[in-house]
């Protein structure tokens, strides 16, 4: 199983680090350890001042295919799920500031909270999906799929290019705006609509 994230799928929060708008989907590997175990607390890794939050819709791969065309791309998913990719952005500016990938900011133990529950694709209208994520009971981060520069489909076609999609691989599609740093003490809550997708406590 894979996990493949999107950057800069979103042009607000693309402006918010400074970055420009992709022309096509920038995309990156996290490995599969880096998936939060059910229930488990979020460690704040020790190489890291700066850890933040992107909540992000999820799509799980359930059919294998590679040069998948975006016109056939929603047969290859059925469900939507919501995580969190968490992202130690001071190491990933030290990384992108010498022209290094990314990597070790991004996919460490535990950087791939996800929700133990998807929702099927067909109680979604998939370009007006609204998902939010709360801070200590607090809205952070809201956004719409409807705002994604590249959809569900477009990402689907474009990452079976290069990578086989294999059933159970995970695609993290992008985050809003609104990303900002976690502590110890934090809670984090994910929704999707008003549905509670996910909690998780950071320690
Ligand atoms: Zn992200």
């Amino acid at each position: 199983m894979k996990i493949i994230c999107i950057g800069r799928n979103y042009v607000n929060h693309a402006k918010e680090l400074g970055n420009a708008i992709p022309s096509e989907p920038l995309f990156f590997l996290k490995p599969d350890t880096a998936i939060q175990p059910k229930g488990h607390p979020f460690f704040i890794p020790h190489f890291s001042d700066d850890i933040h939050y992107e909540v992000e819709l999820v799509v799980r791969i359930n059919k294998t295919g590679k040069h998948i065309e975006q016109q056939f791309a929603n047969k290859y998913y059925s469900q939507i799920g919501l995580g969190i990719d968490f992202t130690a952005r001071d190491v990933q500016q030290e990384c992108k500031a010498k022209g290094l990938p990314w990597e070790k900011a991004k996919g460490f133990d535990g950087s791939a909270q996800i929700s133990r529950t998807f929702i099927d694709k067909s109680d979604l209208e998939l370009d007006n999906i609204t998902f939010s994520l709360q801070k200590n009971n607090e809205q952070v981060q809201i956004g719409n799929s409807k705002d994604m520069c590249f959809n569900f489909d477009a990402i689907i076609a474009h990452i079976s290019k290069f990578y086989t999609l294999k059933i159970g691989d995970l695609i993290y599609t992008g985050t809003p705006e609104g990303v900002g740093p976690v502590k110890a003490g934090d809670q984090l809550k994910g929704f999707i609509g008003e549905q509670e997708m996910f909690k998780v406590i950071v320690k």
